[in-house]
């Protein structure tokens, strides 16, 4: 069970959080390969909290990324956010979104650190990421 994904895309997320001043959020849009999800693009979603330390997708944008993957043939396998004041594990917060969405949640901070998450039953999985070129 593996996040595969681009460097550059981790750049980029790395980028997105520094450049704001609330924490980011959006989709990892890509596909499964057996056990593994295959990150093919990112899709940002404005957080409507505008928040340093949470985050919520502004509904409308949200459902709006979600016709966009499946226009384009890709499922939502991810989605990632930045943490601004605290190390890149799921807050308690973000383990109630985890419930909801109960794919991989990566998670990236200002400092350049990340991890990847996944919930399984009520225990928190750790998914290793493995970056490609
Ligand atoms: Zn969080």
């Amino acid at each position: 069970m593996r996040l595969i994904i681009r460097r550059e895309i981790i750049r980029m997320l790395i980028e997105l959080a520094r450049g704001s001043k609330v924490e980011v959020c959006g989709f990892l849009f890509g596909r499964r390969d057996g056990d593994d999800w295959v990150v093919e693009e990112i899709r940002e979603v404005p957080n409507r909290l505008n928040s340093p330390n949470a985050f919520e997708m502004e509904p409308f944008e949200m459902v709006r990324a979600i016709e966009e993957a499946e226009e384009r043939g890709l499922e939502i396998i991810g989605i990632f956010h930045s943490h601004l004041e605290c190390p890149p594990v799921p807050s308690k917060r973000d383990l109630e979104g985890m419930r909801l969405w109960p794919v991989p949640w990566l998670i990236v901070d200002e400092k350049g650190n990340y991890g990847a998450y996944v919930l399984e039953g009520n225990k928190i999985r750790e998914v290793r990421i493995v970056e490609k070129e």
